[in-house]
């Protein structure tokens, strides 16, 4: 098969959460499985060139905005092996030339553009494919102009929703803008709640089939109290939507080759081995950060800190790990300055010496934490499918999970985590003490949990065959 995926986000050059793991994971592992991927992504200036391999000028083509033809240059690139199309517009209001992906009060006709971009790039390159695999509302427009403006639309289109929370809500004007007539789509497209056009909508409405990223979040944005606004159109398509796992990439997140940490450990190696190893880890993150060693765990949450993450919950989680006996680290970003004072008063309220707070994004701090601690909390609101617990997992540190969307498909109770239902402070702080009481009092068990819980597998391998099979049956609907 020809695939070609169109993505706001690809790890590592271009990543702002889990999104940009996905597209990396998914299009390496089919890749590997023989098929033939392209990736087209934006060319923000912010891109470390270092990344990409045999990056060139393919062609310069023109695109459409506001009445005017915007000159945009292709350029073409190998990122390990797969081949990458990175569009740069040279549009008056620099559309990708800034210092982060979204959060811009224009991100509309930014993302607009740039589908409009992709798309004008398939007329001037007669483009051969298969299968077009879009990934939520910054590309969900380009199912739009593919069917309804292509002379010849001989792909099928493939639709992942990774978070339907963010649904590309935006006015009749943006529609014209990118010369697609908002008289004909202004229904069609007529958000469920606010006054407004819906992009996401409309990608559910053209693709061929839908998937998003866990089977039970596949469930649950059936329902009203999931599906923001969108669960009756979901459940009118639902026969086009399946809920697909997300792997890792087990190459990156890998503890034995890992070159952030201060000591490798594999699998293989003995239960005393592991935990030796982890437990370097731990002791120099402490005297780094001067943290002092403690009778019970090292806990923590790497993650954004929005309500989709249950801040609330993890402030508590911090407290209650605090009091009994245990230190937590948090790597941490919110785009919300309230949440961020919130957690910055946490933090002065706290002995440095056992509470330790990170407001950045840090990569390889994060593997080092993910190598250092005994659990991870995740007392998410909803969760897709969550990447955070399956690198835990893969790290030896145990998942504390809310059961909800991928959390609920990937963590089970005494299997290889702790668990809790109810979205509430009791039912989290339970499970949390769960633990922490294991910790301490049950240390064998915890130390035959950690390589029990590296030996399962999430990688990509599983869920890319899935993804094969999906676009089997979209070529045949
Ligand atoms: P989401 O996509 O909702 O943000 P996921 O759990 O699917 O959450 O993916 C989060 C990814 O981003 C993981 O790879 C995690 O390690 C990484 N991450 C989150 N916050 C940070 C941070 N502050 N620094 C470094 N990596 C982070």
């Amino acid at each position: 098969m020809n695939i070609v995926f169109v993505s706001s986000e690809i790890t590592p050059i271009a990543k702002a959460g889990g999104l940009g793991d996905v597209t990396q994971g998914l299009i390496f592992q089919l890749q590997r499985l023989q098929e033939k991927v392209t990736l087209i992504v934006p060319k923000y200036s912010f891109i470390d060139e270092k990344h990409l391999q045999s990056i060139k000028i393919h062609s310069h083509f023109k695109s459409y905005e506001k009445g005017i033809w915007i000159d945009n240059t292709a350029w073409t690139a190998q990122l390990e092996g797969v081949r990458l199309i990175l569009i740069e517009p040279h549009h008056p209001k620099k559309y990708f030339e800034r210092s982060e992906i979204y959060g811009y009060d224009d991100d509309i006709p930014r993302f607009a553009y740039f589908s409009r971009a992709v798309f004008d790039f398939f007329r001037h390159e007669n483009l051969c494919m298969n299968i077009l695999h879009l990934h939520d509302w910054p590309t969900a427009l380009l199912s739009i102009l593919y069917k309804d403006l292509f002379s010849k639309p001989t792909a099928k289109i493939v639709l992942t929703i990774h978070n339907i929370e963010h649904q590309g809500r935006c006015n009749t004007w943006d529609m014209d803008d990118i010369g697609l007539e908002s008289s004909v789509y202004k229904e069609k497209l007529k958000d469920p709640i606010y006054p407004s056009l819906n992009l996401l909508k409309g990608g559910i409405l053209y693709a061929d089939q839908i998937t998003t990223v866990s089977p039970t979040y596949a469930k649950e944005i059936l329902t009203k109290e999931y599906g923001y606004g969108l669960d009756p159109l979901l459940q009118q398509h639902k026969d086009k939507l399946t809920g697909i796992l997300n792997g890792i990439d087990t190459d990156y997140w890998n503890p034995q080759t890992d070159p952030y940490l201060m000591a490798n450990y594999s699998k293989k190696l003995s239960v005393k081995e592991i935990s030796l190893a982890k437990s370097i880890n731990k002791r120099a993150l402490q005297k780094k950060f001067g943290l002092t060693e403690q009778k019970g765990p090292l806990i923590t949450n790497i993650g954004r800190l929005v309500a989709q993450k249950g801040p609330a919950l993890i402030k508590k989680a911090i407290e209650c790990t605090v009091e009994k006996t245990g230190q937590f680290v948090l790597l941490g970003t919110s785009p919300i300055p309230e949440v961020l004072e919130e957690f910055s008063q946490l933090q002065k309220s706290l002995p440095p010496s056992k509470a330790l707070f990170f407001f950045q994004q840090n990569e390889s701090l994060s593997h080092w934490i993910y190598a250092a601690s005994d659990f991870i909390i995740i007392p998410s609101l909803f969760e897709p499918c969550g990447l955070t617990q399956l690198i835990a997992l893969r790290y030896g540190t145990i998942p504390i999970v809310r059961s909800t969307g991928g959390l609920k498909d990937t963590v089970f109770e005494t299997i290889n985590g702790y668990t809790f239902s109810e979205f509430s402070e009791e039912a989290m702080k339970k499970a949390l003490s769960n633990a922490i009481q294991d910790f301490v009092e049950n240390p064998k068990k915890i130390a035959n949990l950690i390589p029990a819980i590296m030996n399962e597998d999430h990688s990509w391998l599983v869920s890319a065959k899935v993804y094969q099979e999906l676009y089997q049956k979209a070529l045949i609907s």
